[in-house]
């Protein structure tokens, strides 16, 4: 469990901040931007935190 940065996906209307969410693992470089996007946090990284 840890802590990182926030990144989201151009395809996604949430982003992460848990280097253990596997949605957020599983973002396609292509997708792949760094900061929040100006959306929620996801609610899986939510749990992991
Ligand atoms: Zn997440």
């Amino acid at each position: 469990m840890s802590k990182t940065s926030p990144w989201h996906s151009i395809k996604q209307n949430v982003h992460h901040n848990n280097t253990s969410c596997k949605t957020g693992n599983n973002i396609e470089p292509e997708n792949l931007r760094s900061g929040t996007g100006g959306k929620p946090l996801c609610k899986e990284c939510e749990r992991l935190k």
